[in-house]
Parts: structure tokens; C-alpha cells; sequence
């Protein structure tokens, strides 16, 4: 008799080509193993048990390569991680220095507009002045100062050269050192990006393609095309040999040409990588009827794109199918620490409005005019750090889950379905991204692989 403890999770993925087929995933010892349905029984069985004594040979012979794999009577699985503190203690900002806005994009999700309301210098350095004392509180060596929508940060562009100048100082005064990131439209003046050029190491810049599906999905604000602005920007940027990356809004206008665009975008910009994400409905979309693409198509895109990408060796990245195991989707669980242009601090981009129902959720503190510091809602942020998947029942036997992390939280059905109901369009493209991509490492051999069918025998102690 021998004895086998199971210690590891397991997850299967089925095989859309072959129903007596199936992959039994280990995703926390990166483990995928092709077997059948008598090896999805009875590993089950063995679930069910968590520990067996067996003569068996054929059971024996098996078990002992998932002991030699380090999943039977091997080491427990570790949560992926990351983790949080208890409170509030961000060393990185990112600041919503406005939410007026250049462009006027069918899709846009904050509705902005060319006025709006602008973050005050005051709460940007306090904001600042928090990350050093809790960097130095953590011995930390470094903060992280991020510009984003709402609107577009070069609309306020005297706060954001200022909050540079003012975190520098700052930093260097306290021996840390600064990183500064931005997202933007880059539809700015040519001084405007080489500041962005001379200051900026992470750069991301929001672009659909071609220039007819640029000037049709982000038009200038007065209708007229914004590909000739955002053209000579990006020349600037690949001419300086700077490291940035595209994002494109997928939306049904790219259906049969979102691989076209991204070979555009490549040859001509030469961006480090691509990320692609579909449209989510909301903001605008009300009134510009702009559809995001049937999820069958844009994961048939999706696939192409990586091809695309291959080619070119450079990443293409989709949010909801990343490769890397975590516990959580983003940062909303338990580590943003976003400023609105009130000074509300919000945990998720999308939701920068007051006005906004999933604010409720989101916003979990605000800057104090009086006391000139940040005050925090500890049970908000608590909460919020607890939405992890593994908290969240649906995704329990998810094969995706240490993967997607349960998705992004701010696309649930609805404010009171936040972190109980997932969003059943991107869980499906989730799943159907990250089983692709398993499954081509899986063929490529790089994750650890003992491809093994289990035989017709089946268990029956
Ligand atoms: S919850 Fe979703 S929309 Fe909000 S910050 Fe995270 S990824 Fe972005
Ligand atoms: S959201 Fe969907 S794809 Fe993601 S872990 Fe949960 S069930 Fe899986």
C-alpha cells in the first residue's frame, strides 16, 4: 500500500476539439497535464478523499508523477498574493489632474467634456507628501506618481509639470528616488510631449488604429479628425526611441480589421507593446450607440492580434487574460489610491464622479481642507481589499481564476452587484483568452508538463 496526500489545486479546462479529452490544470505549480475523462474521475475521487492508500499499479505509477511534479505529498499551495496592509499606506499616486477633455470618443466612460473641474495643486503635494512619509515609513526607496483620465492630463498640464517639479524636489530631499507615469490621448502640442518625453518612463498612449478608425471613434471635441495630431506625436516618441505602449478600445467598428490596425499601429509608431481591450458600454455610448464587438469576434480578433504581435515580437496584452498568477484583478483590492479633480480618492478609474452610483463602493476617502491631510473610510478600503477571487463563489472552480483574478470590478452588472456578480461578457473572453494562451505554452512546452492519459481504468477503491 501506498500513500498519496493531494496538496495541490487542480482545475480543469475542457477540450473544445475533444469531449473525452480535458487538461487537468495545477495553476499554482504551473502544472498541465492532457488526460481523459478517466483522469479528470479520478482525480475528483481523489479530491473528494484528499489522501489515498492504494495496491493499484496503474494508480500507483500515476500518482508518482504527480508526486515527482510537486502536487501530490508535496509542498501546499501559496496564495499567489499580492497583499495588502490593513490600511491605507499607497508609496504610488495616480492624480485625475482634470475631467475636461481634448476628444470627444464615441465610447468615453466619464462623458467628458471641454469644461470640467481641475485638481488643486495643494491636494496633488499632499498627496505627494503621503507617499514619502509612507515610503520612508516602509523603507521603501521609491514613489510612483501616475497622470490619468477622466479627462486628458495635458488639459491641465502647468499642475502636472508642477506636481514633477514639486515630487522631485521632494524626493531627492529624502533620498527616494520618483518614477512618473502617464496615460493620454497625446493629442497635446509638440512641447507638451517632448515634456512628456523628458520625464515620463511609463507612457501610455490611448489610439484605435488606422486613421479612419482613429477620427471615427476619437474625434476632436469639434468633430475634426484627431489622427494628424496624434501621428506626429507618436513619430516624436518613436524617434526619441522611447519605451511606450498603445491601448485600443475595441469596439464592432474593428470587427474583420482589428489585426490590420494593430500591424498599422506597429509599423508605423513602433510602440514596446500593444493592450487591447472591448468596449465596455457605458458613458457616451448612451448617446453615440457605439456596440462593443460579439465576444466570439473578439476573441477570434485576439487571436489573430497575437499572431500579429509574434511577428513583430512584442507583447499584446488584454487585462483579463494575463499569464502571471494573482489573487486579484487590479489594484482596486487593496492598493489604489486614485485622486479625483475634487480630491475624492477613489479606488477604480472608471468611477471619478460623485454622481456616480459605484462611487458608494469605490470612493473610500477624500482630502480634508481643514486638517490639509487625506482621511480614509478603513471599512470602504477593507472591503474593497477583500473582493479577491478567492472570495468570490462563481470563480471557485473557475480554471481562469488565478489568472483573472476575478475580473474587473467596476464592470459588474450594476452598483449593488460589485464584487458579487461577475461580468458574464468578459468572463467569457477571460476564459476563452486564457485557455489559449495556456494551452499554447502547454504546446511550446514551457510551463513544466507531464502530459500523461490516464488509461481506461477506472477507480473504483
Ligand atoms: S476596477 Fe477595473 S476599471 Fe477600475 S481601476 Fe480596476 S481595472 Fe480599472
Ligand atoms: S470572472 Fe470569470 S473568468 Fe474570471 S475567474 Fe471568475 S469565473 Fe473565471
Amino acid at each position: 500500500m501506498k500513500k498519496f496526500e493531494l496538496t495541490s489545486e487542480f482545475l480543469i479546462i475542457p477540450d473544445s476539439h475533444n469531449k473525452d479529452c480535458c487538461y487537468v490544470y495545477f495553476p499554482i505549480k504551473s502544472l498541465i497535464i492532457k488526460g481523459n475523462k478517466d483522469t479528470e474521475f479520478f482525480l475528483e475521487h481523489f479530491k473528494s478523499k484528499k489522501v489515498i492508500e492504494t495496491k493499484n499499479r496503474n494508480h500507483i505509477k500515476f500518482l508518482t508523477i504527480l508526486e515527482q511534479a510537486g502536487v501530490v505529498n508535496g509542498e501546499p499551495d501559496k496564495d499567489p498574493g499580492p497583499f495588502t496592509y490593513d490600511r491605507p499606506m499607497p508609496t504610488g499616486v495616480t492624480l485625475i489632474p482634470t475631467n475636461r477633455c481634448n476628444l470627444k470618443c464615441l465610447y468615453c466612460f466619464n462623458n467628458s467634456e471641454i469644461k470640467g473641474s481641475d485638481l488643486s495643486e495643494e491636494i496633488a503635494y499632499r498627496a505627494v507628501d503621503l507617499l514619502v512619509k509612507n515610503a520612508l515609513e516602509q523603507s521603501k526607496k521609491q514613489i510612483d506618481v501616475f497622470f490619468h483620465g477622466g479627462g486628458e492630463p495635458t488639459q491641465n498640464w502647468s499642475l502636472v509639470m508642477s506636481v514633477i517639479n514639486y515630487a522631485k524636489e521632494v524626493a531627492a530631499n529624502n533620498n527616494l528616488s520618483v518614477r512618473f507615469g502617464i496615460c493620454t490621448n497625446a493629442i497635446c502640442g509638440e512641447e507638451t510631449m517632448m515634456d512628456i518625453i523628458d520625464n515620463f518612463e511609463s507612457i501610455l498612449v490611448s489610439a484605435d488604429g488606422k486613421p479612419d478608425i482613429q477620427n471615427l471613434q476619437r474625434p476632436l471635441h469639434n468633430g475634426k479628425p484627431s489622427f494628424p495630431v496624434l501621428e506626429r506625436n507618436l513619430k516624436l516618441l518613436s524617434r526619441y526611441k522611447k519605451r511606450y505602449s498603445i491601448r485600443i478600445t475595441v469596439s464592432s467598428h474593428h470587427k474583420n480589421r482589428l489585426d490590420k490596425d494593430v500591424e498599422f499601429l506597429c509599423q508605423q509608431f513602433n510602440p514596446t507593446s500593444i493592450i487591447i481591450e472591448p468596449l465596455h458600454e457605458c458613458g457616451r455610448c448612451v448617446t453615440t450607440s457605439c456596440q462593443p464587438m460579439l465576444p466570439e469576434n473578439f476573441i477570434e480578433e485576439v487571436v489573430r492580434c497575437y499572431q500579429v504581435m509574434e511577428k513583430h515580437n512584442k507583447p499584446l496584452q488584454y487585462s483579463g487574460s494575463k499569464l502571471q498568477l494573482t489573487n486579484r484583478f487590479c489594484g482596486t483590492a487593496g492598493s489604489n489610491f486614485f485622486i479625483t479633480p475634487e480630491g475624492d480618492v477613489t479606488a477604480c478609474l472608471e468611477v471619478t464622479r460623485r454622481s456616480d452610483k459605484r462611487s458608494k463602493v469605490f470612493f473610500y476617502g477624500y482630502y480634508n481642507n481643514e486638517s490639509k491631510c487625506f482621511q480614509f473610510d478603513l471599512d470602504k478600503y477593507r472591503n474593497l481589499a477583500s473582493m479577491r477571487v478567492s472570495s468570490f463563489e462563481d470563480c471557485k472552480l473557475c480554471f481562469a481564476k488565478w489568472h483573472c483574478g476575478g475580473d474587473c470590478l467596476a464592470k459588474a452588472p450594476d452598483s449593488e452587484s460589485i464584487g458579487k456578480i461577475r461580468n458574464p461578457y468578459r468572463c467569457f473572453v477571460n476564459k476563452n483568452l486564457i485557455k489559449y494562451q495556456l494551452l499554447r505554452e502547454f504546446n511550446k512546452k514551457k510551463i513544466t508538463l507531464k502530459p500523461i492519459s490516464y488509461g481506461s481504468t477506472r477507480f473504483t477503491s
